[in-house]
């Protein structure tokens, strides 16, 4: 086969690939450690890895030579027998989160649909069935499937699909008062990313985090702590629900688990656990053999080859180097974030700031409109970090000034 131009894969995917993307106008085709490589051989910078997917960077040699391994020996047999990875997966994530139990999903989004249906199914088993709907927060995102779609904020994602799953109730974050009064007799349980990621990277408060579990505390209430973008070492802590001083019942994970292969998982404490029967719940594809080597490997080296140690050293240079860019540019109203999880929120628009630094080989992402998000690999180097905040600073000279008049 000739090698495929840009045009010539714009052209076939607008003839046969439904529009849901508004993609960027590059192509990639290869990828090593933090730099990826498009149809025409030009490297990028990859501050964005996958959204928050690529934890151990691109081609990975090691994650490579345990896919393959595994591919040759045995990808999917199915839930309905063993295999011995599942179990040694579960192990690390339940010592990592302090959780109790592990159920297997192909992704972010199915681990928060999970974890809706488990809490509700808790209350159901303890024979309470009107405890069915849901507190969720302004600018959350769970997902597009039609439960974790319910508790996402952005209306131009949810109101086109209606109606959704039972009533949810959304609150400002940090209006104590508004949680106090939103959760009630009804309310199965609380969900909140204790930082906000699609949301324009948005820490929860501690004094906010707080009232979450008095709240539970005082009238049951689970709490579902969305760890899918924030989990497994990004903010260079394994989950950041303890650091809020949080007490999830259930923690969603996904993204950077597989490091490029789909796996998610939902953690859930024993008493959720035991409430779930044989038949709940089920999945053809969840924690498969391929998906379980792939986490495996991650955890490994997430756990015993200091990856988490490495994210703790980053993450501040990152921090110090994004915070001496706001002071530069006056385009920049605040940098947020934890660790490896950062974003500018300019004042304006990100979109030419995203186009200007693409141009120049740097891939960061656009969210919540006027939010600049950087989520690289978990492996980057301070070399690389430096090169990425210099090019930014290129960026915003450039353009800054332009888009700020
Ligand atoms: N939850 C959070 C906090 C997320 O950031 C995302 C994705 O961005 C999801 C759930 C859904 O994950 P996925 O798109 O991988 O299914």
């Amino acid at each position: 086969m000739n090698k495929l131009t840009l045009d010539d894969i714009k052209a076939l995917e607008a003839r046969h690939v439904v529009t849901t993307y508004k993609r960027q106008p590059v192509a990639f085709v290869r990828g090593s450690g933090c730099r990826l490589y498009d149809v025409d051989g030009r490297e990028y910078l990859d501050l964005i890895s996958g959204i928050g997917v690529a934890s151990l960077g691109h081609a990975h040699p090691g994650l490579a030579a345990a896919i393959a391994d595994q591919a040759s020996t045995l990808l999917h047999t199915s839930n309905l027998y063993y295999h011995p990875l599942q179990g040694h997966v579960a192990a690390r994530l339940t010592k990592l989160s302090g959780l109790a139990r592990a159920f297997f999903a192909n992704s972010g989004t199915e681990a928060v649909e999970g974890c809706l249906k488990f809490a509700r199914r808790y209350w159901y088993t303890q024979g309470i069935t009107t405890r069915t709907n849901f507190v969720a927060l302004e600018n959350a995102f769970g997902g597009r499937t039609m439960g974790a779609l319910s508790v996402t904020w952005d209306e131009h994602y949810r109101l086109p699909f209606q109606p959704l799953v039972g009533q949810v109730t959304f609150v400002r974050p940090g209006d104590v008062a508004g949680l106090e009064a939103a959760v009630n007799a009804t309310t199965a349980a609380i969900i909140a990313e204790p930082i906000q990621g699609e949301g324009g990277i948005r820490p929860l408060t501690k004094e906010f985090a707080q009232a979450i579990t008095n709240t539970c505390r005082r009238t049951g209430t689970l709490y579902i702590s969305d760890e899918v973008q924030t989990g497994l070492g990004r903010t260079g802590y394994p989950f950041y629900f303890p650091v809020l001083g949080l007490e999830p019942d259930l923690v969603s994970v996904g993204k950077a688990l597989g490091s490029g292969v789909p796996v998610g998982a939902m953690l859930m404490s024993e008493r959720v656990a035991n409430a779930i029967s044989p038949g709940d719940h089920g999945t053809t594809y969840g924690g498969n053999l391929l998906a379980c080597r792939a986490a495996l490997f991650f955890l490994e080296q997430l756990m015993d080859h200091g990856l988490l140690d490495h994210v703790k050293a980053v993450g501040p240079l990152f921090e110090r180097r994004l915070r001496a860019l706001a002071l530069k540019h006056p385009v920049i109203v605040e940098t947020r974030g934890v660790g490896l999880m950062q974003g500018l929120q300019l004042a304006v628009d990100a979109t030419p700031i995203v186009d200007a630094a693409r141009q120049r080989g740097l891939l960061v992402n656009r969210t919540n409109e006027k939010v600049v998000r950087m989520l690289p690999p978990l492996t980057i180097e301070a070399a690389d970090i430096d090169r990425a905040v210099d090019i930014l600073d290129e960026v915003f000279a450039a353009v800054g000034a332009e888009v700020h008049a």
